[in-house]
């Protein structure tokens, strides 16, 4: 593959290097295949200025393009509006444009398409993709292409503009023109075509988790439970104000999701306290604040970008975060991408969300850096191609990274401690609320539930059943009062398992010594009394060591909108005694 640059500064000029240039590939027999127009000017006519000069010079090439906030061409930042031409060494590469229009079709609709388009052109092996900034999230727009074939690679970016606040962006090609909403697909493949990509960060988790309790869409409304501004604001002081957007940048959230990291950037604090992110992030996730810092990054780097030297690429294609340019303004936009520059010729841009596809996911990523490889043929040599990282590493580890390691370690300990503390706590909660012998509810809990559903009573109607065991004394004189513990024991356990097998919401207590009370939610009296029966069955055919089998005696009633506990127990109670005045080994309703 080779991949030719131009500037585009004024039509005259643009013209005559096209001219030329389709002059030299007239003679070198090379046949451009596919131009790129990366541009920081989102003016229409403009656009189209350029792309009507391509389509005049070169009327059967493909073009496509999209707005950037930074164009990188050879790994620095490049003119205004850039224009790349790649063409193919092997007739068996192929390249094909395709453009979705937002407003025309859904998003399920796009991904339908491109799925059919992988299918009917088997050829492909990479997707790059250049989206308009989106309405919403892209997450249905990811995970709608978790179809497509699995070794197909997926990469691509945001297309934005220069101000990194703003919500203007378009893409256009060859296939449909320029459009402010739309999805432009570029398929790269054949025999001899090979493809691998990277997602870079380098900014690391600091410090403890916080669990994601109300966002939506890419409004972040809590972090465990408190207003999301007020994280920023507790652990790194930083205040609500017009630099809050710069202020956050370096500490954006970090978070694992489809088996990767993904990041994500503070773009606004809002009044409400919550705060706009760059794209959203679920409910349920575990978020860290992480931190960049230029030492540590460049050694993420160093790391990452040895897989790309030893893929050894004809030329690499950059999605870098605007938000990293900014990060880097100081030295320079693309610092930390000048090691790639030795590796191959590259062309890219600076984006408002990088794509990449990873263990089958496609995710949408922030401040992240993503570059795509790719080549025609076998690997040339055995050595990488140029990945020396010297020179722009920063040979000291930072105080920073040492303190950011320090921070994290001391928070996972705590984590742990805190861990243990809510199994410890859990454990007393339990011990509070059941009885020791039974391990069904004690009096407090049971009395207290069935408050609970007195209250609720409107919504949901409920029955209490009470047992006491027939002629318990003389259980305990007769075999002992271990023996009688093993009864007491024995009718809990069928309580637990309420023989009925419905899925019914039940609670059962000990009510005292060898009585118990069972809440039946959602029950009425005649469905509460068929259980009752069931379970006075039950225990009279359950055989203990020495007691044999014993009986037990049940009041049932169903609760009524003017009870109270008291009248409710009472009438229960009641029933029961009735039961016991019967004869014992009954059911009673009340
Ligand atoms: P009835 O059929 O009328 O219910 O007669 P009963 O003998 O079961 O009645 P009573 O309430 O007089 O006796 C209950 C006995 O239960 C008295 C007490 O010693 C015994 N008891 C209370 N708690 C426990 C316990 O935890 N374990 C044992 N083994 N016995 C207990
Ligand atoms: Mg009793
Ligand atoms: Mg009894």
């Amino acid at each position: 593959m080779k991949q030719f640059q131009f500037e585009y500064h004024d039509s005259e000029v643009f013209s005559k290097k096209l001219s030329d240039f389709k002059a030299w590939c007239e003679t070198n027999s090379m046949i451009p295949k596919l131009f790129q127009i990366y541009s920081e000017v989102l003016e229409q006519s403009i656009i189209q200025t350029v792309c009507g000069i391509i389509e005049q010079i070169f009327p059967k090439t493909l073009y496509m393009g999209c707005s950037t906030s930074g164009n990188i061409i050879d790994c620095q930042l490049a003119e205004k509006i850039s224009v790349v031409c790649t063409a193919f060494e092997l007739p068996s590469t192929q390249v094909k444009v395709f453009q979705y229009d937002l407003s025309e079709c859904s998003v399920d609709n796009i991904t339908e398409k491109i799925l059919e388009e992988t299918k009917e052109n088997p050829w492909v092996k990479a997707i790059e993709m250049f989206f308009t900034i989106p309405e919403t999230s892209t997450t249905g727009f990811c995970d709608g292409l978790k179809d497509v074939r699995p070794d197909i690679q997926i990469f691509g970016g945001v297309a934005c503009s220069d101000d990194i606040t703003s919500d203007a962006s378009c893409v256009f090609s060859s296939e449909k023109g320029f459009s402010e909403k739309s999805i432009l697909i570029v398929f790269y493949g054949g025999a001899d075509f090979y493809v691998d990509a990277i997602k870079v960060t380098g900014w690391k988790p600091l410090g403890r988790k916080f669990h994601v309790t109300k966002s939506e869409g890419s409004i972040l409304q809590e972090l465990d439970g408190i207003p999301a501004y007020d994280v920023y604001h507790k652990y790194l002081n930083i205040k609500n104000d017009e630099n809050f957007f710069y202020n956050t940048l370096e500490f954006p959230l970090f978070y694992e999701h489809n088996d990767t990291t993904i990041l994500r950037t503070p773009v606004a604090s809002n009044e409400d306290g919550s705060i706009t992110m760059t794209s959203d992030i679920d409910v349920g996730s575990v978020v860290r604040i992480s931190y960049g810092d230029p030492g540590t990054i460049l050694e993420s780097i160093k790391e990452d970008s040895r897989r790309i030297g030893e893929f050894q690429p004809d030329l690499l294609h950059i999605f870098s975060c605007a938000a990293r340019r900014t990060f880097w303004t100081s030295r320079e936009p693309t610092y930390e991408i000048y090691p790639f520059q030795e590796m191959a010729p590259s062309c890219g841009f600076f984006s408002h969300g990088e794509f990449l596809r990873t263990s089958g996911n496609l995710n949408q990523h922030n401040v992240t850096l993503v570059i795509a490889a790719m080549r025609e043929g076998e690997k040339k040599s055995s050595q990488a191609s140029g990945a020396s990282m010297e020179g722009n590493t920063l040979s000291k580890v930072p105080l920073v990274s040492r303190l950011a390691t320090f921070i994290s370690m001391t928070s996972l300990e705590l984590e742990e401690i805190n861990q243990k503390l809510e199994l410890a706590n859990e454990k007393l909660k339990m011990t509070a609320i059941l009885d020791g012998l039974t391990g069904l509810y004690n009096r407090k809990e049971i009395q207290s539930q069935i408050e609970g559903a007195l209250l609720e009573i409107e919504k949901e109607k409920f029955s209490l059943i009470m047992l006491d065991i027939d002629n318990f004394k003389q259980v305990n004189d007769t075999f002992g009062h271990q023996e009688g513990d093993a009864v007491i024991i024995g009718l809990a356990d069928i309580l637990k398992n309420e023989p009925s097998d419905s899925l019914r919401n039940v609670s059962s207590g000990r009510w005292g010594g060898e009585e118990f009370m069972m809440l039946l939610r959602g029950t009425e009296l005649s469905a509460a009394s068929y259980i009752a029966e069931l379970i006075r069955q039950c225990f009279a055919n359950t055989n203990f060591p020495t007691a044999r089998p014993q009986t037990v005696s049940l009041g049932v009633t169903q609760a009524r909108p003017e009870d109270t506990l008291d009248t409710l127990c009472t009438r229960v109670d009641m029933a029961l005694y009735k039961a016991k005045k019967a004869g014992k080994n009954k059911v009673i309703m009340l």
